[in-house]
């Protein structure tokens, strides 16, 4: 096993080396620049795709900077969660507080705009300073008829996953709340799906195709009225199964709703999500629907993914994303690309999703909870890698090393979901390894054999040392 600092040990195994209990689900490592993002930003990406609702960050200016154009939810309607509002913080609001400005800001951006509701986002500051953001909020709700809902999000709370939680909490005050009359039996809701590059659209026509209504998608082109009356739907379905889980148990206990994790990436886990929802209806028709629409769809792509696995075949991913539920139906597509994983890690995974993923995965690959730029090119470089798949932070990495890359998170804009996002992948995945660009990089001079390039390190990570 690689060096790494002492204390992130026991979050880094290898499949196959029975050490799968990986320590995850923890603080990141003080010092060890982790690739997590604050909590704040996690209730951020969870809840800046509802369309027609003002999102506004209650903090210094410089937390407003994860915007729409670093993670580009697509909507089909309004587009008001494309501007970026914050109460821009000052000296004197740190001195004196910030409760002015915020219920100022919130006057004129609903008088301005007409959203259809408020978040507001209380970043570390807020927690430091005491503003009251739900007495104002509240206030301002009564004086508007507008639902200014308050996310307690102070950045230093934990994780970007505690940041989920907090967007849940914020998302259950809007369900239960709308009317649910004439919404069909066979419904659902969409969970966990951000529509970066139009995924929820190809879902949601999948789903038309079935015969199954979606009642409201939380929160990719997500409406708040629909948001409203979620708890009409017969069945709850969350992909990305961190960031929204939270919710859907908490629609099972208080409405009964139960859920499907599912996962929409892939040939395998795509086709079994769908024939899980038909089995849940339990509808002959809609199964024999399902049928006909996953063999003809397969058929379309099948081509597509077979063409470019004859040029793939053998080839080395690495995969480092938020989520584990993901990067678990990537192995699986890796794979029926040809390719082996070699690293496989997450921001946020679980135990559970863990020993899933040393289970799934050949013996000797990487497994890895929160890690950070060091270890990641460590890996990449000693795990002679010829794809790395992550978001915008773990782009750099790549490009240094002279790898190949594939984001599967902010920056897409080709939607990877579906069966015709399977064929949209492997093109992306060939069209990047099999580029003559890599021939120039240093760690192909040597031919392909050479050996791997010195691993970029960071000197103070690697003296403290576990074996
Ligand atoms: S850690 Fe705190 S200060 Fe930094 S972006 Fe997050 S909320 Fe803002």
């Amino acid at each position: 096993m690689s060096k790494v600092l002492a204390s992130r040990a026991r979050q880094v195994t290898r499949a196959g080396s029975g050490g799968a209990d990986l320590d995850c689900e923890k603080q990141s490592v003080s010092g060890s620049v982790s690739q997590r993002a604050c909590t704040f930003c996690g209730s951020r990406v969870v809840l800046y795709p509802i369309a027609d609702a003002i999102h506004l960050v209650h903090g210094p200016i410089g937390c407003a900077v994860y915007t729409w154009d670093i993670r580009g939810a697509l909507s089909s309607g309004p587009e008001l969660h494309r501007l970026s509002f914050s109460t821009d913080l000052r000296e004197r609001h740190v001195v004196f507080g910030g409760e002015k400005q915020l219920e100022e800001s919130l006057l004129e951006l609903i008088e301005r705009h007409k959203p259809r509701a408020a978040f507001v986002y209380a970043t570390c500051i807020i927690g430091v300073i005491g503003d009251d953001v739900e007495a104002i909020c509240r206030s301002v709700a009564e004086r508007t008829g507008i639902a200014v809902i308050p996310v307690q999000s102070e950045g230093f709370q934990g994780s970007k996953k505690h940041g989920y939680d907090a967007a849940c909490k914020a998302l259950m005050t809007l369900i239960g709340t709308g009317d649910t009359e004439g919404i069909t039996p066979h419904s659902v809701n969409l969970l966990g799906d951000f529509n970066l590059a139009g995924e929820i659209w190809i879902i949601q026509e999948y789903l038309r195709r079935m015969g199954v209504e979606v009642v409201a998608s939380l929160t990719g082109d997500g409406r708040v009225d629909l948001i409203r009356k979620a708890h009409g739907a017969a069945l709850n379905l969350v992909q990305c199964s961190g960031s929204t889980t939270a919710v859907a148990k908490q629609m099972q206990a208080k409405y009964g709703t139960p859920f499907q994790k599912v996962s929409y990436f892939g040939i395998e886990d795509m086709a079994a999500a769908l024939y899980g929802i038909a089995e849940h209806f339990k509808d002959p028709v809609m199964l024999q629907k399902t049928r006909e629409l996953v063999s003809e769809e397969i058929a379309a792509v099948l081509p597509v993914v077979q063409e470019c696995r004859a040029a793939l075949e053998g080839k080395r991913a690495a995969i480092y994303v938020g989520g584990a539920f993901k990067a678990i139906s990537l192995v699986k597509a890796l794979r029926l690309l040809g390719m082996k994983t070699v690293m496989v890690g997450s921001q946020t995974g679980n135990p559970e999703d863990y020993k899933y993923l040393a289970d799934l995965c050949d013996p000797g690959t990487v497994i890895v909870d929160d890690s950070n730029p060091a270890e990641l090119s460590t890996f990449l470089s000693e795990e002679r890698v010829d794809l790395f798949i992550g978001g915008v932070k773990e782009r750099p990495l790549a490009f240094k090393l002279g790898v190949a890359f594939c984001d599967h998170n902010h920056e897409r804009k080709i939607p990877l979901e579906g069966f015709v996002g399977m064929a949209n992948f492997a093109l992306e995945v060939r069209g990047s390894v099999c580029s003559p660009v890599w021939q120039f990089a240093p760690r192909h001079q040597g031919g392909a054999d050479a050996p791997a390039a010195e691993p970029v390190r960071a000197p103070a990570l690697v003296e403290e040392v576990a074996s």
